[in-house]
């Protein structure tokens, strides 16, 4: 093997070599080799990182064998190049100690500047600027960077010494220091290293610079720098460059000055240049915010020169890069140096609009386009905003279940939710947690906070469902719904009336009303004419990422309201309708009808009165989607769920009892309740279980259906029904639901005299459907896997608990980086899909497959679903959009 290389020279590299020579490193290659004005230097690569902090963990320590030797090399070049020598006494070259990851982690990791200076360098430093005050203000930022960073003195020992020194002065201001004010902090932060470390600042300008390089690939380890890699998921073992540069000065005086700056406004998207510059500072300065800067067009009247000289170089930057860069530059008396160049950061409307107007400009094709904008940042642009610039108070923080901004009275109950909404008012339901009885005051709110429960819990599946906004697991806020409060953990109660805002996107929770903006995106979506350039790009994006894509998308919906909705959104299809939502309100009755029924009349005569109402449901979400496939599942969740609470009712009828009263009716049903309770619901009474169980009750869903269809042809309409059964396991399940129900459609034939096309298929929700979905393939005309189930049976989690229980540790220990529930679990449950789709073909070609958890509406999950091959994802009508544009930039991505 060759012996490894560990220092690169800017000249060697490119802007694609950010994996070795992290992001600084490769760009700064890029402008070297653009021939642009980048002071030079070289860069110590990502594998030096690794290979030293192993030496680190391993006990050995030291440093990777040969590093001394090529830094040595590439130092007598860099000198060469200078005309100087690190620290010389006469005319000292000093450069700057840098990190540099392969993904920029903002002000994570450490830097030092005016390495190479020392109580006699200094001197020559004041010679050779002709200015004693920039060599000792040059000295004491030395000593605090060097002393924080690579000595690890408490930094506010500095700043404190600064602020006495200007306070001693009568100033706030540094630029009133004098020389000799300064050669007295030189003094005092020499001494604080001294009493802090019990060693002297190192004069040796070479062992200043091997140290910084250590605190550099140490600093990639310190507890912020791990925390913010896990929040933006970088990998833990990337390990950082470090670029050793030589130093330009803004601060020599006013004729130089430090800047940064975006070759097009980050934050709106818009064309022009925008940025910021401070006279006579380093660029620390430009950032920390000491002194106010200006604007780049105020430059231009400070240093014309400079200024048109930045404006090319970013115009060569933009064309080069094809790209919005960010910038961060330094004039050194009169001469404009670049430090930094990287493709800048945006939010999500600059994104779009950036997109499409790089297209206009010629400078990139559609297909780029779609494939720098991101399904993320589309939902956050359907959501409508808190203006972050309102005044807030923050009451708690939960999951943020459901994104988007609510503002209502707290109710808590959904009663007074339904009541307080008709009479016009916003209201935000507050429950400890919600059940599908809760849906009337789900629908009926602006906004759904609960204290407990996980992303995947009832309130933010059914939430997510409507784009209703959801805070859930807010477990710091104590929920009474007798007393109808809630208590926060500082004392304050909030009661039913007072008004709360809530927050989707990040899962706050604010008293009072903190102002909203409606989104223009959603408007255009809903088919409004905008005369708007943020409405056009996405609109145009999403035209080419359709064109593109393979995968069909369709909605997960169960009301002919959604249904439209998704509709407008594109949807091409319902991929799932849930029909335990057709049950509440005052249906439930009759469902309590079915089950206390004593013989086979009862159970028919609760069934006769629910046929009439399910198919007016269906006939209506037909129409919504006429022309369109809709998938029906039949009745899925455990009984109980229709049925009052076990605790609640024992408590009703004990009472009674008490008075002396006896209510037939709760003591009968007290008897079914118990009857069913069942200590995991979840795998108990549900889905296909419920179909065998019933008799009667998966026939009369399916006559409905049928019914229905034959209503809609009758006026001319196009149904496309499917019907879906439910958690089935076993080939036999569907066998004996698939016999009842192709009784019920040939019988709905032969009444109307015509002929119904009507595909029944199962869910593929349950690990041993996924390893025998070869068998029950011969039943069933098409698979939609029930992602949700499949994770929770497949992990062995609760989905209504884990995430708010013990999930933050599992992402502390690395065991996941995101819930399963929120993005498919590719080796596992992927796995499984995988599986079950390559089974599901081998017994049938040409079956369709699709899934209808919600995954369906996860970006990543999207792509994974279009690689396997599965037809369509379906998901909650506002993640549409996403999923269409994410399908979309899976097929461009592999192309
Ligand atoms: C699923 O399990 O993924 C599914 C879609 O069904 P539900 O969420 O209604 O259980
Ligand atoms: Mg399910």
């Amino acid at each position: 093997m060759p012996p490894m290389t560990w220092v690169y020279d800017f000249a060697e590299g490119n802007k694609d070599q950010k994996d070795l020579l992290g992001g600084k490193g490769a760009n700064l290659a890029e402008m070297t080799n653009l021939g642009l004005p980048v002071p030079p230097g070289f860069t110590i690569s990502t594998e030096t990182c690794r290979a030293y902090l192993a030496l680190q963990e391993s006990g050995e320590g030291g440093q990777p064998d040969g590093l001394a030797d090529e830094v040595t090399e590439h130092l007598a070049a860099l000198e060469e190049a200078m005309g100087k020598k690190l620290g010389d006494a006469d005319d000292p070259l000093l450069v700057s100690v840098r990190s540099g990851a392969k993904f920029s982690m903002p002000g994570m990791m450490e830097t030092v500047l005016n390495v190479g200076l020392n109580d006699t360098s200094v001197g020559g430093l004041a010679a050779r600027s002709d200015s004693d005050r920039f060599a000792q203000d040059s000295y004491r930022r030395l000593l605090q960077m060097f002393g924080g960073t690579v000595l690890h003195v408490d930094s506010e020992l500095f700043s404190d010494a600064l602020d006495e020194a200007k306070r001693a002065k009568g100033t706030e201001s540094d630029l009133d220091l004098d020389a000799d004010d300064l050669r007295g902090v030189v003094a005092t932060f020499k001494q604080i290293i001294k009493d802090q470390t019990g060693r002297d600042f190192p004069q040796d300008p070479r062992e200043q610079m091997d140290l910084a390089i250590h605190a550099v690939f140490d600093s990639w380890n310190t507890d912020r720098a791990r925390l913010y890699r896990r929040q933006e998921r970088i990998p833990e073992d990337l390990g950082t460059a470090v670029n050793v540069q030589a130093m330009v000065f803004g601060n020599f005086g006013m004729d130089s000055g430090s800047g940064v700056a975006f070759t097009r406004d980050p934050a709106s998207g818009n064309q022009g240049v925008y940025g910021d510059y401070l006279q006579n500072a380093q660029g620390e300065d430009v950032v920390a915010g000491i002194r106010n800067t200006v604007s780049l067009a105020d430059m231009s009247d400070i240093d014309r020169t400079s200024y048109d000289d930045l404006m090319d170089i970013m115009n060569r930057l933009e064309r080069h890069y094809r790209d919005m860069c960010d910038i961060e530059f330094t004039v050194e008396r009169g001469k404009l140096w670049m430090l930094q160049t990287r493709v800048g950061k945006r939010t999500p409307e600059a994104a779009f609009r950036i997109a499409v107007h790089m297209v206009d400009e010629g400078l990139i094709e559609m297909d780029e386009a779609v494939l720098r904008v991101t399904g993320d940042q589309l939902a956050q642009l359907m959501f409508p905003r808190f203006d972050e610039t309102s005044e807030r108070t923050l009451l708690a923080k939960g999951m943020n279940a459901s994104p988007g901004a609510a503002v209502g009275k707290a109710v808590f109950d959904s009663d007074t939710a339904v009541e307080w909404t008709a009479r016009g008012e916003d209201v935000i339901l507050v429950r400890k947690e919600t059940n599908p009885d809760d849906l009337r005051g789900m629908v009926a709110a602006r906004g759904i906070l609960t204290s407990r429960g996980g992303k995947t819990s009832h309130a933010a599946v059914v939430a997510r469902g409507m784009g209703r906004t959801c805070v859930c697991g807010a477990e710091s806020l104590d929920v009474d719904t007798r007393a109808r409060q809630f208590r926060v953990r500082d004392g304050e109660t909030i009661s039913e009336g007072d008004v709360i805002s809530i927050d989707g996107t990040t899962g706050e929770v604010f008293a009072g009303a903190v102002p909203v903006a409606d989104s223009v995106v959603v408007r255009h979506f809903e088919g409004e004419k905008l005369d708007d350039d943020l409405a056009h790009a996405v609109a145009r994006i999403m035209a080419h990422a359709d064109g593109a894509r393979r995968l069909r998308v369709r909605t997960n919906a169960d009301t002919p309201d959604d249904a439209a909705r998704a509709r407008r959104f594109g949807a091409q299809g319902i991929g799932l309708c849930r029909t335990e939502h057709m049950f509440l309100g005052e249906r439930r009755e009759l469902v309590e009808k079915l089950i206390v029924a004593e013989d086979d009349e009862g159970v028919e005569a609760a069934l006769a009165e629910l046929l009439p109402l399910q198919r007016q449901d269906f006939t209506e979400i037909f129409e919504a989607m006429d022309g369109l496939p809709v998938t029906i599942r039949l009745l899925d969740p455990p009984l109980h769920e229709f049925l009052p609470d076990l605790t609640e009712l024992s408590v009703e009828v004990a009472l009674a009892e008490e008075r002396g009263e006896v209510d037939e009716h709760a003591v009968t049903l007290l008897t079914h309740v118990r009857r069913l309770h069942e200590q995991n619901p979840m795998l108990g009474l549900r889905g296909v279980r419920l179909g065998i169980q019933i008799p009667g009750l998966f026939r009369m869903q399916g006559r409905a259906i049928a019914e229905a269809a034959a209503d809609r042809m009758a006026v001319h309409g196009a149904p496309r029904p499917e019907i879906m059964v439910p958690l089935v396991a076993s080939v036999r399940e569907l066998q004996i639901v698939r016999a009842e129900l192709e009784q019920q459609v040939a019988e709905v034939e032969e009444e109307r005299g015509i002929k119904l096309d009507i595909a029944i298929g199962t869910m593929i929700e349950l690990p041993r459907a996924a390893f025998l979905a070869n068998r029950i393939a011969k039943s069933a005309d098409f698979f939609s896997f029930g992602t949700n189930d499949l994770t929770q049976m497949a992990w062995g989690f609760s989905r209504d608990d884990v995430e708010a229980s013990f999930f933050s540790r599992y992402f502390e220990h690395g065991i996941f980086d995101v819930s399963p529930f929120e993005s498919l679990d590719q080796l596992g449950v992927g796995g499984m899909v995988e599986m079950g789709t390559k089974k599901g073909r081998k017994t049938k070609a040409d079956l369709k497959i699709g899934v209808c958890g919600e995954h369906g509406g996860d970006p990543r999950s999207v792509h994974f679903f279009d690689e396997i091959g599965l037809n369509y994802v379906s998901c909650s009508p506002f993640r549409v959009p996403v999923a269409r544009l994410e399908a979309g930039r899976s097929v461009l991505q592999r192309r």
